[in-house]
Formats: structure tokens, C-alpha cells, sequence
């Protein structure tokens, strides 16, 4: 069983830019499937309430992986956003139904769908928005790819920025959505939004969608007067610009990794060297640094612990900022 793959989609009345947004790249987070529907519903009252409203480019919504998105589940056989490679979808796109994993069959039809609304529309560029939510709350920040591009759209979503996770991460949907495996220019920038099931994170994610559709020249600044769009800015107040991660701590099942349970950790807590933030099989699990924490695990799946990121002085200049971007993107 699976749920549908097309969310929704719109075409502006100017050409441009193809804009696609990720929902349910883990089965488990809803809100970027919620936050697209709201996003057609507001796209379709700006239609009858503003006769003036045009946008630039085509919008499509899809879920990723929709056979654990059916069960409300992480995954099925292999975590999605984790098993992106084009080895894995040169081998999903030749081999028979029985030697693949339900991963495997998700990746195939999303490339095939890439492909088909590439060709029929032909857009100047890509450009992929993927939704997600933690398990922790308090977490809306934004992970860029590695390039100039996918930074400005995300600073322009009005969150903290946060740089250093795709080389520390393998297979997610930053390493795959790029221009060379589409043949036009592509550009990816993924996008947390909070809680999994809090009410909060689908309105913070419809807040991302706009701003990061507005940022790339979608939508004009004056349209789609949602007062979601300055959520984001209100949220992000106190939260770093930019930030860099700076320790992962990963973990094994036979770890036996837990949270510290007398205190609960929120996604920017600060947290200072040598405070207890877990307990595994050896003991205590001391924060080997200073900094701010990000996604503590609350939930038995996953491979990662916890994180450690530190604030950035933001360059918003863009040959400031390549002076420092060498030393963040190797
Ligand atoms: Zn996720």
C-alpha cells in the first residue's frame, strides 16, 4: 500500500523555474505534505481575492516516500534520505521488483516523475525544497547543499542556516538533487520545521515554502499575503544566522544510547563542555564542546544521537563569504 506520489501542483502564468517541494521523505513527518496542501488551497484563494496575482514558474508538491507515509512509518526497508546515490538509482532503474527494497521502488518513481515534469515543462532550472520535522521541538532551520545558490534560498527562508551536515551525512536528498544527475541546473536546500506532530511545524514549513519560492523569484514580494510568511522571522528572532556543526555523535543499537530524561533537550539549547547530555552502556555521554544542540534523538530509529553546532559570524557579502567557504564545504 502507498499513498499517492503528486501532492499538488500549479503553473504560474510566466515561465520559469520548477519548483519542487518534498514532503514524507520520512514517512513519519506530515508536515510538508500539510504545509503543500495549505500552500494550493492559498495559491487558489489568491486567485479569487487578488485578480491581479501572477507567479513565475511551476510549483509541484510530492511525498517521498509514500509506502511508509501509508503506515506512518520512518521507513520501510532503508532510510530514504539517507540512500540517495545515483548507484542506487541506476540499480532501482535496472533490476526486477524482487531484488529491490521498497526504498529502491520510492527513488525509481520519484526520478521518473523528476524526469517527466523536466521534459513536459521545461524550466529554466530546479529547484527542490525538502520538508522535514525532528523529534525534538523547538528545531526550524535550514541545511543547504554545498553551493552559493542553495545558501541564498536558504537565508532567504529566514531561519538559522546551518553548514556542515552533508559531509557528515551520506545519501540525502542534497546529495542527489543536483545538476548532474538532471541535466539542467538544479539546486536543493532542505528545511526542519519543528516537531513531527506539532501544529506548529505545517505552518512553519507553508512559511519556508513562500519565502523560499519568493527568494528564487516566484512569487512577486507583494502577493500571497499570508501571515504565515513572517513566521518565520518572528520564530527565528533569538537563533543564530548561520551556524556550523562541529561534533556528531553517532550511535549503535549495542550502544544502548538514551537521553538524559531529568532534563529534556530543545533543538538550540546551549550546552556547555563536560555537561551529562546522555547515558549509554560505558555511562554518562559528556558534551565533548560547548555550543548549541541539535536533534537530540527522542525516538528509538536512527543512527545519530545528538549534535553539536556553533554560530557563524554571517557574511552576507558575497566575497566575504567566499573567503570562509572553502573552509565550510570540503
Ligand atoms: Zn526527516
Amino acid at each position: 500500500m502507498a499513498l499517492n506520489r503528486i501532492i499538488g501542483e500549479r503553473e504560474g502564468q510566466l515561465h520559469g523555474t520548477l519548483f519542487v517541494i518534498f514532503g514524507q521523505m520520512h514517512g513519519n513527518e506530515p508536515a510538508g505534505t500539510i504545509a503543500a496542501e495549505l500552500l494550493f488551497a492559498a495559491i487558489d484563494k489568491e486567485y479569487e481575492t487578488n485578480p491581479k496575482f501572477i507567479f513565475r514558474g511551476k510549483i509541484v508538491a510530492m511525498r517521498g516516500n509514500t509506502r511508509a507515509a501509508a503506515i506512518k512509518a520512518r521507513y520501510i526497508d532503508r532510510d530514504l534520505n539517507r540512500f540517495w546515490s545515483p548507484e542506487n538509482v541506476a540499480h532501482a532503474e535496472s533490476n526486477i521488483e524482487t531484488e529491490l527494497y521498497s526504498e529502491d521502488l520510492e527513488m525509481r518513481e520519484i526520478v521518473a516523475e523528476m524526469r517527466r515534469y523536466i521534459a513536459d515543462y521545461k524550466p529554466t532550472d530546479v529547484v527542490v525544497l525538502d520538508l522535514h520535522t525532528t523529534t525534538a521541538h523547538g528545531g526550524i532551520f535550514s541545511i543547504p547543499a554545498q553551493n552559493e545558490t542553495s545558501r541564498t534560498l536558504a537565508l532567504g527562508m529566514y531561519a538559522p542556516v546551518i553548514h556542515g551536515f552533508i559531509k557528515n551525512l551520506g545519501g540525502t536528498s542534497l546529495h542527489y538533487f543536483k545538476t548532474e544527475n538532471f541535466g539542467i541546473k538544479t539546486t536543493a536546500v532542505c528545511f526542519e520545521s519543528g516537531q513531527h506532530d506539532s501544529p506548529e511545524s505545517p505552518k512553519l514549513a507553508l512559511s519556508a515554502i513562500i519565502n523560499c519560492f519568493r527568494a528564487l523569484g516566484g512569487f512577486a514580494d507583494s502577493d500571497v499575503e499570508i501571515r504565515h510568511d513572517i513566521l518565520l522571522q518572528e520564530r527565528a528572532q533569538d537563533l543564530p544566522r548561520e551556524a556550523r556543526l562541529v561534533y556528531t555523535h553517532s550511535i549503535a543499537p549495542e550502544d544502548e544510547f538514551r537521553m538524559r530524561t531529568d532534563h529534556i533537550f530543545q533543538n538550540f539549547d546551549l550546552i556547555e563542555k563536560g555537561e551529562i547530555i546522555a547515558y549509554d552502556k560505558n555511562g554518562a555521554v559528556l558534551a565533548p564542546m560547548s555550543g548549541l544542540i541539535l536533534m537530540p534523538l527522542y525516538q528509538k530509529l536512527g543512527s545519530d544521537g545528538f549534535f553539536i553546532i556553533q554560530e557563524i559570524e554571517t557574511k552576507l557579502h558575497f566575497k566575504e563569504w567566499k573567503a570562509i567557504e572553502k573552509s565550510l564545504f570540503v
